[in-house]
């Protein structure tokens, strides 16, 4: 979500660099972009609505300027919104990722003063709030420590002055990435937008400031002004992982990936996950996550009970400030992330902080906010995600819990030994005449206004995933539940020839799930059984191999490719649905 890109050192084709930078940002997801750069003593401006790719923009050379991809968050989606904003004079323009919680307040101030606003959004007071400040004779990185003192919220922001030269950066939660060039420094919100340029980068920590010029990159206390020497990282150059290849789209890609991504998990992340289970088995712990990370985080509270006999509470990150409360001293709080920069798991974990509980994290993306602020972590190593919708993290978070699962038990080669029974039957699964049964479901249901999905215990989050997978992409109404609760209201919404996914694992559950189906069919529904064994109720079996307590890894596949199949019969882009973004950085 939101995205930023900055350059500031020898003169080069800007406007160019600026649009390729936010394109590797693009993943994120956003609704309109703009770029500013410095031409002599004033800023030129190219703002737009739509996507950037086929784009081609007039501003061209420049030795300093910046860029934005913005997901509304305060006014419409309309150009004068898009970032950057500019103040009165002309002299100065910011960008910036959040939501500033008191900007009525700022923006009544400033217009009681003179200031006159371009934009309906919160971000527009920083630019004026600059304008004070620099007119009051202070220096860049003063005039941005003082503006953001004033600011509430979760956010980060990146001032240029066209007079001396220099962008100005900060950040609180929000994430921002920048390093050094010869004669000169880049700045992004993501480390991706960076590897073409820099080897090492510097993850700026919340009350760290960056000051860019022609001198490079420096870092300085943002309370105190004084010189700080970070650390640097240095980046992972295998950019192929980044790049499509022969694949239509990323998530095809990234679908793809899954068994290499599970059979390197087994074998590479074993130390961090016993180091984990030592931790986790001997405290009470809560996992927490969003969106598709708290459904991988409701499956491993099945694999806990199932597999390591021991109880794990479960708690939508953005729901977790009425329970941090009762965390126990000794308690573990496991917050599960994709990209490690979700406002609402970062949130939680910084409470949970709070409360005294030892911090632990699965996380794909390495040196992100959350791997930083944890004590244990288990890197998921699946390489970056770019489509939208998760399916190898996904994965790749179930093998973990399932592992782990098994290391508190201390029995993880056996649990290892599943996962790669799991990862060869994906790649079964993605031979063409299986994909080939999938989409000529998708042919069948493409047209359907509504779609529901039931599995019972071990599977029902996985039903779960099942209906957010398939609404995300397609923008057919999907709607996951434990068998059992059907009878309980859904079964109204059910009607002749509805498109009904029923998961039958060939565990205790198969015989109470498959009176379910029956129940649905008898109201009209095409049932659609995913398992190992055929049934007469089914009207349609899609196989997946028979893998134990790793049935939810092989499960996620047949719902990734029918969203998948389906948003293409849509006219839907799988990669970048309507209305999401990647890495939800605001709350
Ligand atoms: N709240 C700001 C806006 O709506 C920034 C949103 C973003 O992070 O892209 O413009």
């Amino acid at each position: 979500m939101c995205g930023v890109f900055g350059y500031v050192g020898d003169p080069v084709d800007l406007g160019d660099r600026l649009l390729s930078g936010l394109q590797t940002l693009e993943y994120r997801g956003y609704d309109s972009w703009g770029i500013a750069l410095a031409r002599d003593q004033a800023i030129a401006v190219d703002k737009r609505i739509g996507r950037i790719a086929g784009v081609s923009t007039a501003l061209s050379g420049s030795d300093i300027g910046f860029g934005h991809t913005r997901w509304a968050t305060h006014g419409g989606v309309t150009e004068p919104n898009a970032h950057p904003h500019l103040d009165c004079s002309g002299r100065l323009a910011i960008v910036h990722n959040g939501i500033i919680e008191n900007h009525r307040d700022l923006r009544a101030e400033l217009l009681a003063r003179g200031h006159a606003f371009r934009s309906a959004t919160d971000s527009e007071v920083v630019a004026h709030l600059l304008e004070e400040q620099v007119g009051q004779g202070r220096n860049l990185a003063s005039a941005v420590a003082n503006v953001f003192a004033r600011l509430q919220g979760l956010n980060a922001i990146v001032a240029m002055d066209v007079v001396s030269r220099q962008l100005v950066a900060t950040k609180h939660v929000s994430p921002l990435v920048a390093g050094s060039v010869d004669r000169g420094a880049y700045i992004a919100s993501d480390a991706l937008a960076l590897r073409p340029h820099l080897d090492q980068v510097v993850y700026l920590e919340d009350g760290q400031l960056a000051l860019m010029d022609r001198a490079g990159l420096r870092v300085v206390d943002r309370a105190t002004l004084q010189w700080i020497e970070p650390a640097r990282v240095t980046l992972d150059r295998n950019l192929d992982d980044a790049r499509l290849g022969d694949h239509p789209h990323f998530m095809a890609k990234e679908m793809a990936e899954q068994p290499a991504v599970l059979e390197r998990l087994v074998i590479h992340q074993r130390p961090q996950i016993e180091a984990m289970a030592e931790a986790v088995g001997s405290t009470p712990t809560t996992l927490i996550g969003c969106g598709t990370a708290l459904n991988a985080a409701l499956t491993g509270r099945y694999l806990f009970a199932r597999i390591a006999g021991a109880g794990v509470d479960v708690v939508a990150a953005s729901e977790f400030a009425s329970f941090a409360p009762l965390l126990r001293p000794d308690g573990m709080v496991l917050a599960l992330s994709q990209s490690g920069e979700t406002v609402d798991v970062l949130e939680a974990v910084k409470a949970a902080e709070s409360y005294g509980a030892r911090l632990g994290a699965i996380v794909n993306t390495p040196h992100s906010s959350l791997d930083r602020l944890v004590d244990l972590r288990v890197l998921l190593g699946a390489g970056p995600e770019q489509c939208v919708l998760a399916t190898k993290s996904y994965t790749a978070k179930v093998a973990t819990l399932l592992l782990l699962a098994h290391a508190v038990r201390g029995s993880y080669a056996e649990g290892a030994a599943l996962v790669v029974r799991a990862a060869e039957a994906l790649a079964r699964m993605l031979e063409p005449g299986s994909v080939a049964e999938i989409q000529q479901l998708a042919n069948r249901i493409h047209s359907s206004d509504h779609l529901f999905v039931i599995g019972r215990g071990l599977a029902y989050p996985s039903a779960l995933e099942a209906a957010l997978k398939i609404k995300e992409v397609s923008y057919i109404h999907a709607e996951g539940f434990a068998s059992g609760e059907l009878k309980h209201g859904v079964i109204a919404l059910v009607s002749d020839g509805t498109p009904c996914l029923v998961y039958a694992p060939a565990d205790e559950t198969r015989a109470d799930v498959l009176s379910g189906a029956a129940e649905l069919k008898s109201r009209g529904a095409f049932i659609v059984g995913i398992g190992p064994e055929p049934d007469p109720i089914f009207d349609i079996h899609l196989a997946v191999p028979e893998t134990g307590d790793a049935s939810p890894i092989v499960n996620a596949l047949p719902a990734q490719l029918l969203g998948y199949h389906t948003a293409l019969l849509r006219g839907n882009d799988p990669d970048r649905p309507r209305n999401l973004a990647k890495s939800v950085t605001v709350k």
